[in-house]
């Protein structure tokens, strides 16, 4: 989406690119402890309830306090009034001769028997705390096993609470060491996830489009469900799959779909966690992995984003020391496999180019898929598969979002569904309507409306002519994608959007088709110019230019389309080659033609916009009036503006 819209301050917002999925286990964890502690706090408060109510039952009668020296020597007289004693821990309940229940109360000494104290003295002796032979001359004296809740309750509290802190303390750690640098504990353990069988699966259907590469991997399926088949006819069962595609395709979400497929445990690894390890443990955790895998084969090892350990050894000279030890362990155990292990290991990456030759050598990662960027059939699937549950009006149509979102990936797509719910969900709708739909694609490629923001006339007349400036030029030239919106609105951080559209997906870009790119990227700049005066120079095309800069220098260096250096390709940063001296990939004076280069198409660029917009000042003014008055102007509204506009021959290019 990024190549066809055309904003002026500030760059597109690019929140399209689908991030993996965080680990679920983490989540689980962090939600084991807490509901642990609410337990402990919900039993700890019915036992103080219940104790409460205990002690209002036992204390239903008021009794009167009686200081422990009158009990003793009242219970030590034999004609004395006292009939029975009930001790019950420190306090003692007396009941008086002839009275059913307690009446008085008194508390001994924390210390010590009644025996101790001189209670009873006449007895002949005791029996533990028992008093014996007394032969009723004296009160009868009950023991009641302590029932003091309180205590209970206080020691229950004393023993759980340090517990739980302690065990609390202990997953905040590892959720800490496994979300920090996971190596403070356990080193060297795999924190692979694990998707077993009981874990929600994802099936080949939750995966839309990508027939071919799902006829792929339906054979990895038949592999690790038959392996049998496979070894009487003396054939070897492939050891690793790659998965290579751009983000967000679905790579992860396909290896998934493998496992649950074929209904074997998943123990899924990212190379970028790797990349967080202390020295040594990198290697130590992929032996670990494997053996894990091993031991409950038949299954699957995923390697996300492998490229993060496994890219060229030389590129990145000695830095990647680590990575290497990492790196020739996954070799090493993917060598020591059995024909018959019954392990098949998956990775992903979206640059195949950068990984080590060593890795894509038989027997290692010899089966590559290739997970492409949807296209519009696809895409629509796509978006069924995350609208599938969603509540949407008739209006909705998926169809034209699907045309409208060549170059999007999955991701992309996945990301314009939720935040469609999102926005419905935000205006109070019951249901997503196809205003949401086209609100949430605009949203997640440039960013949020800001009708808040303040322009004064001034700026939004300037703003006006740039995104018109955008427009002509763009709708002039023979080769740009056709103008489908434009508007003045704040978007994210964008003054104004001018979009383009493609007709249909191409795999191909032309150089005339580039270069009208460039022009009318230019375009918004020129107006102002044009209008305003040459000195009038805004900020608003800082975002225009920098496109300007980055195309033209990809199609100088990447693609062989510099003038006078017409089918020489340069080595970019992306192919990891630098010389030492110019810490660039080529020579100075290499550098200095690459720079001409580059200039000449953007000079061009600028110079051919001039001449369109000079050539159709009229419609330019036209357009720019109309978008003072409506802000934002439909394909339908901008065709009848649009429709006088020429050609000038100068800007020909064929
Ligand atoms: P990758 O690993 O290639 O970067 P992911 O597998 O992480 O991409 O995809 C991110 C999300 O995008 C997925 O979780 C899914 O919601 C969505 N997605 C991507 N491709 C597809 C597809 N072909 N069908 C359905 N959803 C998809
Ligand atoms: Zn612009
Ligand atoms: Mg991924």
């Amino acid at each position: 989406m990024a190549e066809n819209t055309t904003n002026h301050n500030g760059g597109m917002t690019n929140n399209t690119k689908g991030r993996p999925n965080p680990g679920q286990d983490g989540v689980g964890k962090s939600n084991m402890v807490r509901s642990l502690l609410f337990t402990m706090l919900v039993v700890c408060l019915a036992a103080m309830l219940v104790a409460n109510f205990v002690q209002n039952k036992n204390g239903d009668a008021e009794k009167t306090e009686v200081p422990i020296s009158e009990v003793i020597q009242r219970a030590n007289d034999p004609e004395g009034n006292i009939a029975k004693i009930t001790v019950t821990g420190d306090t003692l309940d007396i009941t008086l001769k002839g009275q059913e229940q307690a009446t008085e109360t008194s508390r001994k000494d924390a210390n010590g028997t009644l025996y101790d104290q001189g209670l009873v003295n006449h007895c002949e002796g005791m029996e533990g705390e028992e008093l014996t032979n007394c032969e009723g001359r004296y009160p009868v004296i009950e023991y009641k096993e302590d029932v003091n809740t309180w205590g209970i309750v206080l020691d229950v509290a004393l023993t759980v609470i340090p517990i739980v802190i302690i065990v609390g303390f202990f997953a905040w750690m590892m959720r800490q060491a496994n979300m920090a640098n996971n190596s403070s504990l356990g080193f060297g353990k795999s924190k692979a996830r694990l998707y077993g069988p009981d874990k929600k699966k994802v099936s080949f259907k939750d995966v839309a489009g990508n027939e071919a590469a799902k006829q792929d991997l339906t054979e990895v399926v038949d592999f690790l469900k038959n392996p049998k088949k496979y070894e009487k006819l003396g054939a070897k069962i492939p050891r690793g799959v790659l998965l290579a595609g751009e983000p967000g395709t679905g790579k992860t979400l396909m290896a998934r779909a493998v496992a649950g497929e074929a209904n074997v445990p998943f123990f899924s690894i990212s190379g970028s966690e790797f990349a967080e390890m202390f020295v040594g443990v990198g290697a130590s955790r992929v032996r670990d992995l494997f053996s894990k895998a091993k031991k409950n084969a038949p299954s699957i090892i995923f390697i996300d984003e492998i490229d993060a350990v496994a890219h060229k050894r030389d590129a990145r000279g000695g830095a990647g020391r680590e990575d290497e030890q990492t790196l020739n362990q996954i070799l090493v155990e993917m060598d020591g496999f059995d024909n018959d292990s019954g392990v098949i290991v998956m990775a992903a990456t979206n640059r195949v180019d950068m990984l080590d030759k060593a890795l894509l050598r038989p027997g290692r990662f010899d089966r590559h898929v290739n997970v492409t960027l949807p296209e519009r059939k696809d895409r629509l699937e796509i978006l069924k598969v995350h609208f599938k549950g969603k509540p949407v009006e008739a209006d909705v149509d998926l169809e034209a979002m699907a045309k409208k979102t060549a170059g999007s990936s999955g991701a992309d797509l996945a990301n314009i569904a939720n935040e469609a719910a999102i926005t419905a969900a935000r205006e109070g709708h019951k249901a997503i309507s196809n205003k949401d739909l086209t609100e949430a694609f605009e949203r997640v490629a440039i960013g949020p409306e800001r009708k808040s923001k303040v322009m004064n006339d001034k700026e939004r007349k300037i703003t006006a002519y740039h995104e018109a400036g955008h427009a002509v030029v763009g709708h002039v030239l023979p080769d740009s994608d056709p103008v489908h919106k434009v508007t003045i609105i704040p978007r994210g951080s964008t003054g104004g959007v001018t979009w383009f559209l493609p007709p249909e997906d191409r795999s191909y870009k032309s150089i005339y088709e580039l270069k009208d790119i460039l022009a009318r990227a230019m375009g918004g700049r020129v107006a102002e110019k044009l209008i305003f005066g040459k000195d009038a120079v805004t900020t608003g095309a800082g975002s225009d230019l920098k496109n300007v800069a980055e195309l033209a220098k990809s199609m100088v260096v990447e693609e062989g389309m510099g003038d006078g250096t017409r089918n020489l390709v340069f080595p970019s940063e992306a192919t990891g080659y630098y010389t030492i001296t110019t810490g660039k990939p080529y020579s100075e004076k290499t550098a200095e033609v690459i720079d001409a280069e580059i200039k000449k198409l953007s000079d061009e660029a600028a110079k051919r916009a001039e001449e369109v917009l000079k050539a159709n000042k009229v419609v330019l003014d036209k357009l720019a009036e109309a978008l003072l008055k409506q802000e934002t102007l439909e394909e339908a509204e901008l065709e009848p503006l649009l429709k006088d506009a020429k050609l000038p021959t100068v800007a020909k290019l064929h």
